[in-house]
């Protein structure tokens, strides 16, 4: 049976069905019929957490939802969620008809959960306070076109301080996982949010995939803590593990992982403090694998030969934890050749600008060897 916990007074499925990497055909949109029967199996398996926004599928998710979800099934038999996408938000006349536009793709006359979507402190200070999108929101709350409202974010803690303290949200949404404790929100504003009685939704849990890439070593290491869990099992488990997160997110593009996720999920097993320490040491070998200390904070930016430094160290160290070179080189070959290492013309203008003291130009020529050769 799908564990269920309460967010905001409502009965949620601990396992939310994310609706941003349905599975595609060769043209790159929706496969239709193969997404439904996603749904339909979720629907059936006790999922009653959905989630899309304005921008996913290139605006495909929120109108194949209201065909496959809300035209289908009973209108209480499931929650609906999906965001304002307040990153292309221009003026409050444009929110607006964004907003009516999502009532109709998603064939609606409500959202039970509603976000603002990916916060930042630039999104924030930019365009939610002057577009005065919280109070426009405040006014669909009253209207009854929208039940809960919150935010998902993508910043640091200090900017997730700002914005959760700004107002009392109904809920918020996070990227959080055992690799994540530290960055992003991180560990601090889960305690944060808890201290103030926001619940929250974990986005991913899997980290775009990346927890279930390792090299047989640290599978090994899982593996001696537990033989009947997979790795996908082991990350949704330590979210879930976490009490006041009440729903978590997975962006599944086959049945098969469904599948998988609705096994971890239903009759929840959470982790023994013994196995979230044993996770703990793991994320500690797996940590140690990196190249360099880069933590991606841009201080050494703009490189004036065009360099992006920090996404060339991320998908290195990303590589030295997880193997898999091949997956990282075709994702580092993908930006424009000036961005790449071996566009460094060694001028060392970088390099006192790091405060981990990375010999950045050194460090470059080991990513080039890496990925370009
Ligand atoms: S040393 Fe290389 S990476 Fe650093 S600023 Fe100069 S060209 Fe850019
Ligand atoms: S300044 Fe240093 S730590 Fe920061 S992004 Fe650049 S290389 Fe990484």
């Amino acid at each position: 049976m799908m564990t269920k916990r309460n967010l905001a007074g409502e009965s949620t499925s601990l396992l939310g069905f994310g609706c941003m990497r349905l599975p595609v055909g060769k043209d790159g949109k929706i496969d239709r019929p193969a997404a439904q029967k996603m749904v339909d199996e979720a629907m059936k398996s006790g999922i009653n957490y959905y989630d899309t926004a304005y921008m996913y599928h290139n605006g495909e998710s929120e109108s194949f939802m209201g065909e496959a979800l809300v035209a289908r099934y009973p209108r209480d038999s499931f929650y609906l969620a999906t965001k304002l996408p307040v990153m292309m938000i221009e003026s409050a006349e444009q929110a607006r008809s964004i907003f009516e536009e999502q009532l109709a793709r998603l064939q609606t006359d409500h959202f039970d959960f509603y976000l603002l979507h990916a916060l930042n402190r630039h999104t924030f200070r930019e365009r939610v306070i002057p577009f005065g999108l919280i109070e426009m929101c405040e006014e669909w709350q009253r209207q009854g076109k929208i039940r809960h409202l919150g935010f998902s974010f993508h910043d640091d803690f200090d900017t997730f301080r700002e914005i959760i303290t700004y107002r009392k949200w109904d809920f918020c949404q996070i990227q959080y996982n055992y690799m994540d404790t530290e960055n992003q929100a991180g560990r601090r504003g889960v305690d944060l949010a808890e201290s103030l009685g926001v619940p929250l939704i974990v986005m991913e849990p899997i980290r775009g995939g990346s927890l279930v890439r390792f090299p047989d070593e640290i599978k090994a290491d899982f593996s001696r803590l537990d033989p009947t869990r997979n790795l996908a099992n082991w990350a949704l488990s330590w979210v879930g593990t976490h009490v006041q997160v009440k729903v978590i997110l997975s962006g599944m593009s086959t049945m098969t992982q469904l599948r998988d996720n609705l096994r971890t999920m239903s009759n929840f097993r959470p982790l023994s403090p013994v196995q979230m320490q044993g996770v703990a040491d793991i994320v500690g070998r797996i940590r140690a694998r990196v190249r360099n200390a880069c933590t991606g904070c841009r201080y050494c930016m703009p490189c004036p030969a065009g360099v992006d430094i920090p996404r060339a160290f991320a998908l290195s160290n990303e590589e030295a934890m997880h193997g898999h070179t091949a997956t990282y080189k075709k994702r580092y070959l993908s930006a424009d050749p000036s961005k790449l290492a071996s566009a460094c013309v060694s001028c060392r203008a970088c390099i006192s600008k790091c405060p981990q003291h990375i010999p950045i130009p050194g460090d470059l020529v080991r990513v080039r060897g890496l990925f370009e050769k």
